[in-house]
């Protein structure tokens, strides 16, 4: 099985590639389950045609240990298999311990074990590794392989460029690896070259460049993924070669994380910055 972590700025895309990507390898016939690693419990919500009702932290709250696995693992599109990790109760408890409570508890209930003939699971992590919580995927060997979602916004990049630091910190002693980049086009001027520039310098490569399309907000109003909503648009077929590449991909790499001078220069040379 492989374990794949989606990291990105809040707000890049994450949720919408991930759901879009496993409706993607479920075409190709493989076995999904996804968790989503964020308190907005929203990383399923086009699987399941909604939000999910029950996260794994207010079921262990409401019901102890007594939990059962139908209880927080709902079945989505494709027979994809749906979990949401939830958050602490606000202001109490951190989010990141919070997630591997979730993880370990599915690990207990036998959610990975091998009758359950999973291909894949997939983590979709809030934020941008900003802080130890945020990285406990990593550092607990939870994620094996790592993709960040990135656009040509500066911000955007500055956070891949963030989380490779946090990889590189885990790779060597956890063996966590970067799978490569996605681009989730902002329509910034020259963007494909500038992420394919930025991969090269983080010593990885730009394994798909996804368009902006609005198709993405209609599949999203109607509560489902591009590939359910709209099966025969280009944005659906985008989504398609995006899970080809990752379920074909063997580019797994330690990064070399930039410092924020380089990082600089690259912008510039790409005429970003003044
Ligand atoms: P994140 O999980 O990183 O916070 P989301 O997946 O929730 O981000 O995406 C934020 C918003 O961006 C969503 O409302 C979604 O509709 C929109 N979006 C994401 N990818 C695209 C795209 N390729 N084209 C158009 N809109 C997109
Ligand atoms: Fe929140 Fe991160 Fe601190 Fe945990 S480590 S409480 S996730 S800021
Ligand atoms: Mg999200």
């Amino acid at each position: 099985m492989r374990k794949i972590a989606v990291y990105g700025k809040g707000g890049i895309g994450k949720s919408t590639t991930t759901q879009n990507t496993v409706a993607g390898l479920v075409e190709l016939g493989r076995k999904v389950m996804i968790v989503g690693c964020d308190p907005k419990a929203d990383s399923t919500r086009l699987l399941l045609g909604g939000l999910h009702q029950k996260s794994v932290l207010d079921s262990l709250r409401e019901e102890g240990q007594d939990v059962e696995l139908e209880d927080i693992r709902k079945v989505g599109y494709g027979n994809t298999l749906c979990v949401e990790s939830g958050g602490p109760e606000p202001g109490v408890g951190c989010a990141g311990r919070g997630i591997i409570t979730s993880i370990s508890m599915l690990e207990q209930l036998g959610a990975y074990e091998e009758e359950e003939g999973l291909d894949y699971a997939f983590y979709d992590v809030l934020g941008d590794v900003v802080c130890g919580g945020f990285a406990m995927p990593i550092r607990e060997g939870k994620a094996q392989e790592i993709y960040i979602v990135t656009s040509g916004e500066m911000m955007a990049m500055y956070a891949a460029n963030n989380i490779c630091r946090g990889i590189k910190k885990y790779a060597q002693s956890g063996g966590v690896r970067l799978g490569g980049l996605i681009c989730n086009s902002r329509k910034v001027d020259r963007e494909q070259e500038l992420i394919e520039a930025l991969a090269e310098q983080l010593g990885t490569h730009m394994i798909y460049f996804l368009p902006r399309d609005n198709m993405v907000q209609r599949a999203e109003l109607n509560r489902k993924t591009v590939i359910e909503y709209a099966p025969d648009s280009e944005q659906a077929q985008h989504y398609r070669n995006l899970a080809k590449a990752i379920d074909e991909n063997t580019k797994q790499v330690i990064p070399s994380p930039m410092t924020n001078e380089e990082l600089e220069k690259l912008l510039i040379k790409f005429g970003l910055y003044d």
